[in-house]
Parts: C-alpha cells; structure tokens; sequence
C-alpha cells in the first residue's frame, strides 16, 4: 500500500493543473481495471479548465438487494507543481509524508485495497458500488458537484474516504455548513485635508458593516463570521472611493441558512451617501450527525470485531460529504488515513492506519 501511495503522491495533481490530475487519473483508472471494475474518465459537466472525473463500479454478487453504495473522495491537491521537490514522498518511523498523503491519495489506495481483500475473500458487495474520484474538491467542487448528488440520490450510503481526524483517525460525523459572502462599498473620493466633507469614506463603511457581520456569529450554536479579506482604498491623503470585504461564514444547522443570508441581504449603509453591494451564500449545507449516526455505529460494530477501537469527531471544515448529506443521503467521512498537517508542509499518514482502514471500508462495502 505504501508503494502504490508513493506513486500516486509523486504525480503531482493540484486542482488548477489539469494535465496533472488528469496523469493520476490515467494511473488509477489502470489500477481499477485490473480489478475488473468496470470504469468511466468523465470531463466535468462545468469543466473550467478541471481534470476529468473517474468512475470506478463493481458489480453486487448474484441475488443481491440491489441500489448502490457510493464511495467518493478527490484526486486533486492543494499544492501546486514543483512542491514535490522540496517535500519528497518518504517513509520513516511509521509515517509516510508528502504532498497530499493525508489528504487524500491515502484515501484512493485504501479503496483500491479494500477491493483487494474482497476479491481475496470472495465477498461479493450485496449491492452496486460506485467509487467516484473528483478533480476539483479542494476548490469548491463546482465542477463535480452535479455528478456527486447524481450518484448520491441513486445511493442506499455514501462513504467518505476524507481523512480522518488526527492520529487516532477519528470518522466525521457532522460537518459544518461553509459559505462566503462578498461585501462591496463605493463611498466618494475627495482630498482628505482640503474637502474632506465632500467625501464618503468607503473603508470606514466597510468597517463599521463588518463591525455589524461579526455579531452574527453565534459560536455557541455553530455559528461563526469571520472577515477574512480586506481591502480597499488608494493611498494616504485620499478618502477611499472603494473597500471590499471578504466574509467566511459557517454554520452547524440547515435550518439557520436562510436567517444568515437574510441578515447579510438585509445589510444597508450606514454612513450617508455610502453604497454597499452584497453577493455570496452558503453554498455546502451542513453534514449533520444524524445523516451519519447509523453508519458511524455500524462502522464501530465492525471496528469491534477487528480489534479497531473507532471514533468519532465534528469539523468545521468542509466536504464533498456536505453535498450527499444535504440530499438526506445516509453519509460516513473521514474514512481516509490517519495523520497529521494536511495542507501543510508536514503532512504525513501513520501507515499503520492503511490496512485498518481498507479492512474497515472493505467491512462496510459487504455490509452495508
Ligand atoms: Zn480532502
């Protein structure tokens, strides 16, 4: 498994470089055809310039109950060309480090393992299985989306080969719900010394509406607001014609979406002649737990019987999982590797966590 790691780690796949994502393609779609999976390169629905997407179906064993587990994760990275050179894959002390190990090629070398045991026992999956690689996770997934919720809705579960969390690899049971709002001012310019009265100050707008968004946030219930880009105006000695704002936003419920891009929409200037424009929303819902609670317990009767002592944790971060479990799809993440540093120049799997985690996916395929 470590081997085949290191050769999906040194194609290098950021999501932005297409030939790269796509060379990792072609590497496991060869893989899965040696499995006798039946597989499909697709080009993304709203392609912009992404890699193509990998479908990978096995076919259920004979007197099956039919539908589909789907099982997804991502081929893209979030390090650009070039970073392998100075972040070399390596196995030391237990741990095998580089550009995207944890997050998540890991991941693809578990499925295709967790494959493996099935052949080697001749368990036949009780129903279709879809393993669904996308290009473009790391950036949104915009381009992937439409076919992730059409695998989904077709779906009994899906099965997130995210990481999981920390060093004891903890599955995601809830994630938070991940949106951006754009808050745009035009004030007036004018000399700040001679005729400051004929200015609108746009940076002072802007300071006093994200004053205002900040208390938005409700951390108690999930809920936070954080400003995280700003800028605006030209130099000293002007009053700013110009400030715009970049606001994250996340919350742990569904049903708090529509009161929070209310509140944003509502937002009016405060300062006389000032101007604001606001644009943006949640675009990934929450993955709540209960979307997850079943199959985390199933996860752990299983982990049980092979002596795996397993998890679970929340995260404010995001997944493609969002997607499936907004659709009211039965959804289990972060069923990748354990580890640490993701999207950091230390990140490193514990490789231990691979064979664990291929007989755990492997367990859930066959029963499920
Ligand atoms: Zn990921």
């Amino acid at each position: 498994m470590t081997r085949l790691l290191g050769r999906f780690v040194r194609i290098e796949s950021s999501s932005y470089d297409r030939a790269g994502v796509n060379q990792l393609v072609a590497a496991l779609a060869s893989e899965w055809k040696k499995r006798d999976a039946r597989v499909e390169r697709v080009r993304p629905a709203k392609a912009h310039g992404r890699g193509d997407l990998l479908r990978c179906e096995l076919r259920p064993g004979r007197g099956a109950p039919g539908g589909q587990i789907l099982v997804l994760g991502h081929t893209d990275t979030v390090y650009e060309r070039g970073t392998l050179a100075g972040m070399p894959f390596r196995v030391s002390g237990g741990r095998a480090f580089g550009p995207g190990t944890l997050d998540m090629k890991a991941g693809l070398v578990i499925a295709l393992s967790a494959v493996d045991a099935l052949h080697a026992l001749r368990v036949a999956p009780r129903r279709r299985v879809v393993f669904l690689w996308t290009p473009d996770e790391e950036i949104g997934s915009e381009a992937s989306r439409p076919a992730i919720e059409r695998e989904a809705r077709r779906s009994a579960a899906v099965l997130v080969l995210e990481p999981g969390t920390g060093t004891r690899g903890k599955l995601k049971t809830a994630r938070k719900g991940v949106g951006e709002f754009t808050i745009e001012v035009t004030g007036r310019a004018a000399h700040a010394g001679v005729n400051p009265e004929d200015g609108v100050n746009a940076v002072h707008e802007l300071a006093l509406q994200i004053a205002r968004v900040a208390g938005f946030g409700e951390p108690r219930r999930g809920i936070t607001v954080n400003a995280d880009v700003v800028e605006g105006g030209t130099r000293t000695n002007v009053i700013a014609e110009r400030a715009r704002a970049r606001v994250d936003v996340r919350c742990a419920r569904a049903a708090d979406i529509p009161r929070l891009e209310a509140r944003f929409r509502r937002l009016r200037p405060i300062l006389p002649g000032a101007k604001i424009r606001v644009t943006g929303g949640i675009d990934r819902p929450p993955m709540e737990r209960r979307m997850a609670e079943r199959l985390f317990e199933q996860a752990q009767a299983l982990g049980r019987e092979m002596g795996l002592g397993i998890e679970e944790s929340s995260t404010g971060g995001g997944s493609d999982g969002n997607f499936t479990a907004a659709l009211g799809v039965p959804t289990l993440d972060g069923l990748g590797a354990a580890g640490a540093g993701a999207h950091t120049p230390g990140e490193y799997i514990l490789t231990r966590s691979l064979p664990e985690r291929a007989a755990l996916l492997a367990a859930l395929i066959s029963a499920i």
